[in-house]
């Protein structure tokens, strides 16, 4: 029986997980399918504070989890596939394992949706990014491109133009997801050409690990041409990782789980942290500041159910929920 179980060790994971061992509550981390979260996938972060020079991606990672093991926090890797939350202690199911939780931190994060191209793969961290904010800055006087065509893709692009000296707008439609607002501000920046309706057949790397261009190919005509720049900004969307709590927790349209009241689910003793709950911020140091928030959240329900016989609370809660996991969302927000 653990009094904290949390999903995902990215930094709202890793930072929920410091917090809950400080109050000694010894939580479990459950790595995820991609330990350490997005900000293993990233070089330098030059914007969480307390690092002036910037920091390693990976090494900040790093250290949280040290912070984390050497409060006594316990580290496992695996992927959650299953979660019963209708009654406590809730059942987490990694592959083979299962395990009893009083309370849970879900801080699954979210994965930048990619293209799916080999040399993105390779270039991710090195001339290619899913974050201008992160990375915009490293393209000062430097041509980009941006691939998208939604409100992020145009929210990237005005963004890059305040460094980059061109940033090449490509979509693979004429027609745009993005709002009206945001598409005639693309336009009228002068930095930015749109280049539709155009599909990425490759990023182009020279030998050093580098972004050297990127090779599109017309959509309707099958023209292809070859555009010389050194980074590109991938803005296609995220996904949220909530496969597990489908139809467990509340989700809003786009399936981000719904936080209310600070850190809190509609399930007493379920909290969500970081990008799983987040699709506007998504910043390491936003995401670290909601995983202190599901630890703190944690400790004070523990303080407040501990003592009591799990039949008196816990069982009248668990049928609240369970009315509630089976009442569309809409329903929920004005119970
Ligand atoms: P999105 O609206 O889902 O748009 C994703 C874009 O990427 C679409 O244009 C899509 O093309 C394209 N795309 C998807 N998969 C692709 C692939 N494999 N290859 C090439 N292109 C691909 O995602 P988003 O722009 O991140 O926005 C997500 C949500 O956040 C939206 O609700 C948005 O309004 C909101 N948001 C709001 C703001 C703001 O208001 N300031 C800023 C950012 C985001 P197709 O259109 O052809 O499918």
């Amino acid at each position: 029986m653990h009094d904290v179980v949390i999903i995902g060790s990215g930094c709202a994971g890793l930072t929920a997980a410091i917090y809950a061992a400080r109050a000694n509550l010894k939580p479990l981390v459950i790595d995820g399918h991609e330990p350490g979260g997005q900000l293993s996938l990233t070089t330098m972060v030059e914007n969480f504070p307390g690092f002036p020079e910037g920091i390693l991606g990976p090494e900040l990672i790093e250290n949280m989890r040290t912070q984390a093991k050497k409060f006594g926090a316990e580290f496992k890797a695996g992927v959650v596939n299953e979660v019963d939350l209708t009654r406590r202690p809730f059942k987490i199911t990694a592959g083979k394992d299962t395990y009893d939780a009083k309370t849970l931190i879900v801080a699954a994060g979210a994965s930048a949706r990619m293209l799916g191209l080999e040399s993105e793969r390779k270039l991710l961290g090195y001339g290619v990014s899913t974050c201008a904010t992160c990375d915009g800055f490293f393209f000062r006087g430097k041509p980009i491109a941006v691939v998208g065509g939604g409100d992020s893709a145009m929210e990237e692009a005005n963004f890059l133009s305040r460094y980059a000296s061109k940033i090449y707008l490509v979509h693979r439609r004429n027609d745009f997801r993005a709002s009206r607002i945001m598409i005639d501000r693309a336009r009228a920046n002068q930095k930015v050409e749109f280049v539709t309706p155009a599909i990425v057949e490759e990023i182009l790397g020279h030998g050093n690990g580098a972004v050297d261009g990127i090779r599109v190919r017309h959509a309707e005509t099958g023209a292809v041409r070859e555009i010389k720049l050194d980074g590109v900004f991938v803005a296609i969307g995220h996904d949220p990782n909530t496969t597990a709590f489908r139809g467990k927790i509340e989700t809003d349209a786009n399936g981000y789980l719904i936080a209310k009241n600070g850190s809190k689910t509609t399930i007493p003793g379920v909290f969500v942290a970081g990008d799983v709950q987040d699709h506007r911020y998504r910043q390491a140091i936003t995401a670290a500041g909601s995983g202190c928030m599901a630890a703190l959240d944690a400790e004070k329900f523990l303080e407040e159910h501990e003592g009591q016989p799990a039949s008196a609370s816990f069982e009248s809660d668990s049928a609240k929920h369970q009315a509630v996991a089976a009442t569309p969302a809409a329903t929920v927000e004005s119970a």
